[in-house]
Formats: structure tokens, sequence, C-alpha cells
């Protein structure tokens, strides 16, 4: 046997000691409540959950770095999505057992990881009136902000709804220097989100600074408030002319095709001219226009071709 095969047996090993590992804590958050036969069939309680917190989407290594090696995070994220998604824990408990008692009958066919390609629907986060202690809960969230992609995005879909009195775009500066990266995204994201009548005005200062992931994120938003409450275009504008192309490609993708008036749908046509590079958020180099994916990293770039054609032709 290679020693590639063999690693990947761990790998595997490892993935099913995650999912019974979150069955298990999830098993555990209450006295299970009696399920009925479609109850058992369904699992619907459990498969919401999941989709809550954002597993389905996750990729093949990020659950087991969360649930095995980083445990506080996982239990900052359950209880988050159970709190603010409004989850029955009887019913997610009973489930859960349910499944683990599956695992163990059919010895070792592996039908934990099957739970994410049932259909399912993520729920909005925004219970925040339930949670015991606010503050804390949003606290312990911002942090998740810097762990992998699944759980940082299920944390940002929960703090997006945090009531105002909670001071998130305070608590978000506070850490958004030490994060780069599509992470910092995220949190520029939130602090926009979280700023009230002040965030055209920071998202245009973010427009002309140096850093191309706050530009990032001031182009969704000013696309964002184009196409929701058709704000005045000119951030739009300074996005889909900028010097990287992944801040044209950001404006492109979050604008919808009502949202163009005539001015704008000539900016939207020239989004491709020129030579324009763009820094990868995956590993942050700065590639040159000719490069389809990052030259350090393989991430795909910016598409802008493909995105001018779907606005124009939506
Ligand atoms: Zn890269």
């Amino acid at each position: 046997m290679s020693r590639g095969i063999v690693r990947w047996g761990a790998e595997l090993e490892r993935f099913r000691q995650a999912d019974r590992r979150l069955l298990s804590n999830i098993s555990d958050l209450a006295e299970p409540a009696p399920l009925s036969s479609g109850q058992q069939r369904r699992l619907d309680e459990l498969v919401d959950l999941y989709f809550t917190l954002c597993l389905p989407d996750a990729g093949a290594f990020e659950p087991s770095r969360v649930i095995l090696d980083d445990p506080p995070t996982m239990r900052t994220l359950v209880e988050a999505a159970v709190v603010l998604g409004g989850f029955d824990r009887s019913l997610l408990a009973a489930e859960a057992r349910r499944l683990l008692l599956d695992e163990m009958e059919a010895d070792g066919d592996d039908h934990v990881s099957g739970l994410v390609f049932i259909p399912g629907q993520a729920r909005d986060m925004n219970r925040w009136a339930d949670a015991e202690d606010p503050g804390a809960l949003a606290q312990r969230l911002i942090r998740v902000l810097g762990s992998v992609r699944f759980a940082a995005w299920a944390a940002f879909q929960g703090l997006s709804f945090a009531p105002d009195e909670l001071g998130i775009a305070t608590h978000v500066t506070a850490i958004l220097e030490r994060l780069t990266g599509w992470h910092r995204r995220l949190a520029a994201l939130l602090m926009l989100c979280h700023s009230g009548d002040q965030a055209d005005a920071l998202a245009a200062e973010w427009l002309v600074k140096d850093d191309p992931i706050l530009r990032r994120a001031a182009a969704v938003w000013a696309a964002h408030r184009r196409v929701s409450q058709r704000a005045a275009k000119q951030p739009v504008l300074a996005a889909l002319r900028d010097r990287d192309a992944e801040v044209r490609d950001e404006a492109l993708t979050h604008l919808t095709p009502d949202s163009l008036d005539d001015e704008l749908t000539e900016w939207v046509r020239a989004a491709s001219d020129g030579a324009v590079g763009w820094r990868c958020m995956q590993c942050g180099r700065d590639n040159v226009p000719e490069a389809q994916a990052c030259e350090q990293c393989h991430t795909t770039g910016p598409e802008l071709r493909r995105h001018i054609d779907e606005l124009l032709d939506g």
C-alpha cells in the first residue's frame, strides 16, 4: 500500500471521528424528545442545524480541524446556531442519538457524513433576544471570524443580525488589523453592516485606501446600497474602475440588471478594459493581469468578462 493511501485512510478515520464527536455534542444538548416515525426518517432539525452551521459547504478538512482541534470554537458555533436559530434542543438531541445508534448498528458504515447531502435550510441566526448573555456570545463569535472558512462564515451570519447596542463595529475594529485575506473582507463587511448612518462614509473612505481587501468590502457595500436603496452610483463607478480587478469583480457580482442606468451600464461594459492585476485573497500575492488563477496558491482569479456578460444579459 502506498504511503498516500495510508495517509488518506487516517484522514477518513479522522473525518468519521469528527462526525461522531459533533453528533455526540449535539446529543448532550438536552434530554432527547420522543421521535415520531416521520421525524426518525427525516432528521429535519439536525439537517437544518448543519446548514445553519455552513457545514455542507465546508472544505473537506475544515470540520475536523474545528471539531477535533478547536472544541471551544465548535461549542461557540453550536450554541450560537441553536439559540439564535431557534432550534429545539430536545429534538436535536433525539435526532443526533438516533443517527449515532444507526451508525453503531451499521458497524462502521458511514451514515453520519451523509447528513450533509440531505437537502436542508439554513435558519436566520437572528434571535439575539433569546441569548442569555448576548454581549459575551457576540465577543466569542467575533473571535471565530479568524477560524476556517465555514466557521467564520457561520459566525458572520449570526453577527450580521446582532442588535446595534452590542457595538459590533467597535469590537470588530479592534481585531481588523490582525486579520488578512478573506477573514479581513468578512470583518470589514460586518463593520459596514453595523455602522448605521456612518457606513456610506466609511465605505467611501475605504475605496481610496491602499488596501485592496478593504476596497473589496467597500465595493460590495456600494453595490448592495445601489441595488437595495438606489443609493448614489459614484462609489459603484469608483469600484468598477478600481486598479485591482477583484474590486471591480465584487461590484459586478453584487449589482443587478435593474440597478443599472445608462451611465452605469457603460461603466459595467468597460469594467474589463485595461491591464488590471489583482491581489489573491487566499495568500495575499499580487497577480499580473493575465493570471486567471493565483500564481502562488492557484485560487481562481476575477472573471470580469463572464460577470459583465451575466449582468448585461440578465
Ligand atoms: Zn493566492
